[in-house]
C-alpha cells in the first residue's frame, strides 16, 4: 500500500490545478466527516487528497433581495443552521440543516460535502431540491451551474466530474406567498440519518383563498436519489389544498415510489411512512408559514 499524500492548497485555483494534474486517483476532502470514515473502512484508497480546508472565501453566506441565498460550499451545516440571514429569509432551510446528526458533526460537515457525498439517507438534498437550488462547480475548464434537479444520479453518484469542486450553492428567493416544511422521520435514535425525509414547497396563488399555484414535494432517504412525483404534484395546481386533496397526493406518492429496504425500515414500512409524512409535510407547510426555527 502506498502512503496517502495530502495536498493543502491555499487557493481554489491551486486546488483545481492539482485535481486536473493528479487525475482519477485523487479525492477532494472538505470537513472530512464522510471521507475519514470511507478511508478507515477501506471503502476508498486514493493515492492523494486535496484538502479544501485552507482555502479562504468559500464559506460565506450572502443574501441578495429577489435573488436568494448564496452559500459557500465550505460553510458548515452549523453555519447555515445558525446564520441569522438563513434563519430570517429561509427558516426551513436552517431547520433542515439543524436536523443533521448532532452539533459535533454539523460543526465539521460542509454543505458542499453533504451534496457531493450524495448519500441517499441525507437531509439537505430534499429541501434544496424542493427549493430548486443550483450547485456552482468549478474546474480548470471554467465554471458551470448544475440545477439540483440534474445533480443526483445514483447511490453516491452525482453530475460532478472528478476534477470539479463545488464552490457555492444558490437557493432561489422564497416569495411572500411560498410556504415550506421539512419533516425528518428517524427510527433508531434522534441523531440518526432519516428513514424518510419529506420537504414541501407550496407556492400559493396570493389571492388569500388558499389556492395552490405550484406544489413541490421531495422525499429523501427512500431510494438512490431524492424522489419527486410530478403527476402527484400536478394534482394541486390551481386547487385549494383541502384535506381530501392532500390525502390523494400523499397516497399517490406512496404508490409511485418504490422504496428500498435498509436498517432504518423495510420497503413495506417505508411505503406507508411516505404517505403519512407527505401528508404531514404539506399540512405543516400550510400551517407553519415563515416562522424562524426555535
Ligand atoms: C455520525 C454521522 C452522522 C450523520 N448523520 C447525517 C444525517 O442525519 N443527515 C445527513 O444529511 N447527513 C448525515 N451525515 C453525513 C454528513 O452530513 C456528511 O458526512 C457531511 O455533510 C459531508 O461533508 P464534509 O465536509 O465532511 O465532506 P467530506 O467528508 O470531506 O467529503 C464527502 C464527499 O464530498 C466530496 N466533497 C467534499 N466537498 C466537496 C466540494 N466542495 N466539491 C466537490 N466534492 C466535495 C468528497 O470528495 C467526498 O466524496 C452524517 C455523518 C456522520 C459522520
Amino acid at each position: 500500500m502506498t502512503d496517502l499524500e495530502i495536498h493543502q492548497p491555499d487557493t481554489l485555483d491551486e486546488a483545481l490545478e492539482l485535481l486536473s494534474r493528479l487525475g482519477e486517483d485523487v479525492k477532494v476532502i472538505a470537513g472530512g466527516t464522510a471521507m475519514v470514515l470511507m478511508l478507515k473502512t477501506g471503502l476508498i484508497a486514493p493515492e492523494s487528497m486535496v484538502s479544501l480546508a485552507r482555502i479562504e472565501g468559500l464559506d460565506g453566506i450572502e443574501h441578495e433581495q429577489g435573488d436568494g441565498l448564496t452559500i459557500g460550499a465550505l460553510a458548515t451545516l452549523r453555519d447555515g443552521e445558525m446564520s441569522p440571514l438563513v434563519r430570517r429569509v429561509n427558516p426551513v432551510l436552517a431547520k433542515t440543516l439543524g436536523t443533521v446528526a448532532n452539533v459535533r458533526v454539523r460543526n465539521a460537515a460542509t454543505l458542499g460535502g453533504n451534496l457531493a457525498e450524495a448519500d441517499y439517507a441525507s437531509d439537505p438534498p430534499a429541501t434544496l431540491l424542493a427549493m430548486r437550488a443550483v450547485v456552482v462547480a468549478r474546474s480548470v475548464r471554467g465554471e458551470r451551474e448544475i440545477p439540483l434537479t440534474d445533480f443526483f444520479r445514483d447511490f453516491y453518484e452525482t453530475a460532478l466530474e472528478p476534477d470539479e469542486i463545488i464552490t457555492q450553492v444558490r437557493v432561489p428567493e422564497l416569495s411572500e406567498t411560498t410556504r415550506c416544511a421539512y419533516l425528518k422521520y428517524v427510527t433508531r435514535s434522534s441523531e440518526d440519518r432519516p428513514c424518510v425525509g419529506v420537504s414541501t414547497v407550496v407556492e400559493m396563488a396570493g389571492d388569500d383563498d388558499g389556492t395552490c399555484q405550484d406544489l413541490r414535494v421531495v422525499v429523501g432517504a427512500v431510494a438512490a436519489t431524492p424522489q419527486e412525483v410530478p403527476s402527484a404534484e400536478a394534482l394541486a395546481t390551481g386547487k385549494r389544498l383541502d384535506e381530501e386533496l392532500i390525502n390523494d397526493i400523499a397516497e399517490a406518492y406512496g404508490s409511485a415510489i418504490d422504496p428500498l429496504d435498509d436498517l432504518r425500515g423495510s420497503k413495506w414500512y417505508r411505503q406507508r411512512v411516505i404517505s403519512v409524512f407527505v401528508r404531514r409535510s404539506i399540512e405543516t407547510a400550510l400551517r407553519e408559514s415563515r416562522e424562524e426555527p426555535a
